[in-house]
């Protein structure tokens, strides 16, 4: 596991909430506490689609089913899970910008409940703080465990960060498969679709954002 600040955690909850970006949730319900009752809607589901729960092999998925739910694909909608975001005095003075590429997640599409699959490229430019790279992989995987839509967990992480780094000067540009698309209705599992934000000084120095452009569109 890894260090959490639940404190963090209320304070950008809040700052989404105000910035009309928040998830249409009640943070407060999916806890260790739920586990039992997902459970027995889990049951009741799988035996509405016809599945014999008294079967060795799926006795038990109900059980597998709501712990894979709260401990691991909706971790997010959790704020006491909110990832530590350590950050230390700028003191070598690097001002340049940061670009983090390729950092994958998995998330859930909260219209259809199936994968959406991609990678976030991330840059900043510190001002007075600098905080753990790997803090950036942490920050993308808490929004993207919660059902989603992907223009809106860019903006939720783009605003995080501004607020964590204290700085206007972010980008986040996403790209991702959706299964919805690859597996379901059009069944193309071809398309990458590609969502950007920027801030600062990357919305207003067009050489920055065409490197953030050039970075996303020849991802594979
Ligand atoms: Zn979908």
């Amino acid at each position: 596991m890894y260090s959490k600040d639940p404190e963090l955690g209320k304070k950008i909850h809040q700052l989404l909430l105000d910035k009309k970006v928040e998830s249409p949730a009640f943070f407060n319900q999916l806890t260790e506490n739920s586990l039992n009752d997902i459970k027995d809607k889990f049951h009741d589901l799988l035996q509405s689609i016809g599945l014999d729960l008294n079967d060795a092999s799926i006795a038990n998925t109900p059980k597998r089913a709501a712990k894979f739910f709260v401990n691991e694909l909706f971790y997010g909608l959790d704020y006491n899970n909110f990832p530590k975001m350590t950050a230390n005095p700028n003191d070598y003075k690097y001002t340049s910008p940061l670009f983090s590429q390729s950092i994958a997640f998995n998330s859930t599409c909260e219209h259809h409940l199936v994968a959406i699959s991609g990678n976030a490229y991330l840059a900043y430019i510190p001002k007075d703080k600098i905080i753990g790279l790997s803090k950036l992989n942490r920050i993308v995987d808490f929004f993207a465990k919660r059902p989603q839509v992907q223009e809106r967990v860019t903006r939720q992480i783009f605003f995080a960060l501004q607020e964590i780094l204290g700085t206007e000067d972010i980008a986040i540009g996403i790209t991702a498969k959706h299964s919805c698309i690859a597996i379901r209705g059009v069944r193309d599992d071809s398309t990458k679709n590609i969502t950007v934000e920027f801030g600062g000084r990357f919305n207003t120095d067009t050489q920055l954002k065409q490197t953030i452009y050039d970075m996303l569109l020849k991802s594979n």
